[in-house]
């Protein structure tokens, strides 16, 4: 009979979460999530659920040749190693495995597979009913388990003995434990963290996070009694976003040419989000969107086909932002410039007049000859910029999707303190962890991919602590 009230307490009942407690479950520990809110699933359930996996039965079903090694080395390449590499060699070993386990519990993921990022070969799986639909399966299977849920709870404070974590508190309720795994989320709900902690998306001034009201960085607080080392700096995804409301579009549509403050243009407009954070931070994170009124309403008429990507199952037809009804609204309020010409429109944008000019001709140059000779982007998104009247609009990368700083873990997802010795009794995954998302988001899928895989591993490795009372 074990001295705790639980093998394994895991906060947070998210991605991460509910991986961790159904792994430990299946591993025999007893479990309870403790989560803060009212509902089920963090921005877990909020999300597209696309989890990013290599060498998985479903890639292999399309014929898609793929392995964790390419994954591994593309994750690292694209991101110059700055991150915790056995982690994320752990993390590309086994992210494949971890989206045949959701197959395996009952997620079904659609039979097309998406690029991420810049990978060579399709690696990202979409599960039906998006991220709802993991949550809602992960969550069941737990509840067939016998794992235990504490709604409403919202934990303040580590239970401490002899420098090893031996449960949780809210207040004076405590639940004891034989191992803690934190899956509580990220902080961008949190104004003032994302000032401290990702202060390249709250300086754009038009910040916003788009995710789930429970990610306040609570562990960043809790986890400060045990010395918990937080790593991943000014780390996260940060989407292009116009100022007109906040409803986030993960992609600009193909269509539109981007300049930067000099009037010129700088990348393939249709990059992967991953890309175009680092690009407008290249910029100075402001750029202008470019185009003409007859690319306007033929975009507005034929919607989705302007987008690079489209993911399956989704019903989006046209782009909140980017059609007449609301360019003509946002006009009113000033946050659209539109001019009789291109030099016109240059000054009310600020940027030098003739460089735009020249942009605006080296664009209809490169329509002519089907070919974007300068940035590769797709010819069947090249578009002229030919008649006025010319609009112009500012973005920046201002929306948060996620943050990606967090507690430092070793590649057993045991949580480090300041000296980088591994804290007992403490385990994190998901979200609330830094190091393992880099500079460079690698695509679609990382984040998710990242949660149920760690997570897993998490809820692994806590389990082993309560069965053999020994660490790693
Ligand atoms: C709209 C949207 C779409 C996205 N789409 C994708 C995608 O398609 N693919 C991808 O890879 N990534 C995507 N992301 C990012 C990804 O979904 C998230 O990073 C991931 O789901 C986070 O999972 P998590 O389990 O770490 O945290 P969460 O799902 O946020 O769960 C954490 C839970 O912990 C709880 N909690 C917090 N503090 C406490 C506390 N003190 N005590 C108890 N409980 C606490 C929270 O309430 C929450 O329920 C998307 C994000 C958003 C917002």
């Amino acid at each position: 009979m074990s001295a705790y009230d639980f093998d394994v307490v895991v906060i947070g009942s998210g991605a991460a979460g509910l991986s961790a407690a159904l792994a430990a479950s299946e591993d025999g520990a007893s479990v309870l999530v403790a989560e803060a809110e009212s509902i089920i699933g963090g921005s877990s359930r909020l999300s597209g659920g696309l989890m990013m996996g290599a060498g998985t039965r479903y890639q292999r079903e399309l014929g898609i040749e793929d392995s964790s090694e390419a994954l591994f080395h593309d994750y690292m390449t694209l991101n110059q190693w700055k991150v915790e590499s056995a982690v994320v060699e752990r993390l590309t070993q086994r992210a494949g495995a971890a989206v045949e386990w959701l197959g395996d519990h009952g997620v079904e993921f659609y039979d097309q597979m998406v690029y991420g990022g810049d990978e060579t070969v399709p690696r990202v799986h979409c599960p039906i009913g998006r991220g709802q639909a993991v949550v809602d399966i992960l969550y069941a299977r737990c509840r067939e388990a016998g794992v235990e849920f504490a709604l409403g709870q919202r934990i303040d404070r580590l239970i401490v003995q002899d420098a090893a974590v031996h449960g949780v508190a809210v207040g004076d309720d405590e639940i004891t434990a034989g191992s803690v795994v934190v899956a509580s989320g990220g902080f961008g709900a949190n104004d003032e963290k994302r000032r401290e902690l990702f202060p390249s998306v709250y300086d754009t001034g038009w910040s916003y996070y788009i995710g789930a009201d429970g990610a306040r960085g609570d562990a960043l607080d809790f986890t400060r009694d045990v010395d918990a080392q937080i790593t991943g700096f000014d780390r996260g995804l940060r989407l292009l976003h116009t100022d007109f409301d906040r409803m986030y579009e993960a992609y600009i549509p193909g269509w539109l040419v981007l300049v930067n403050r000099e009037g010129r243009r700088f990348c393939n407009e249709t990059a992967p989000y991953g890309i175009m954070d680092g690009l407008l931070a290249e910029q100075g994170d402001v750029a202008f969107a470019i185009f003409d009124h007859r690319r306007l309403v033929e975009a507005t008429e034929l919607g989705v086909a302007r987008y690079k990507q489209s993911i399956p199952g989704s019903t989006k037809r046209q782009s909140p932002h980017w059609n007449l009804d609301i360019i003509e609204m946002m006009l009113k309020e000033g946050k659209v410039q539109v001019a009789d010409t291109v030099i016109e429109l240059a000054v009310k944008l600020g940027v030098p007049p003739a460089p735009l000019q020249s942009t605006v001709e080296r664009v209809n140059e490169l329509c002519a000859m089907h070919e974007d000779a300068d940035y590769l982007k797709d010819p069947k998104f090249l578009e002229p910029i030919e008649e006025g009247p010319f609009y112009g609009v500012e973005v920046r990368p201002a929306t948060c999707c996620f943050t990606a700083c967090g507690l430092r873990i070793d590649r057993d997802a045991r949580v480090l303190d300041a000296s980088g010795r591994p804290i007992p009794g403490l385990f994190a995954a998901g979200e609330v962890t830094g190091g393992v998302i880099g500079p460079r988001y690698v695509g679609s899928g990382n984040s998710y991919g990242n949660c149920v895989t760690m997570g897993r591993v998490a809820g692994q490795s806590a389990a082993s602590v309560a069965a053999t009372g020994q660490e790693g």
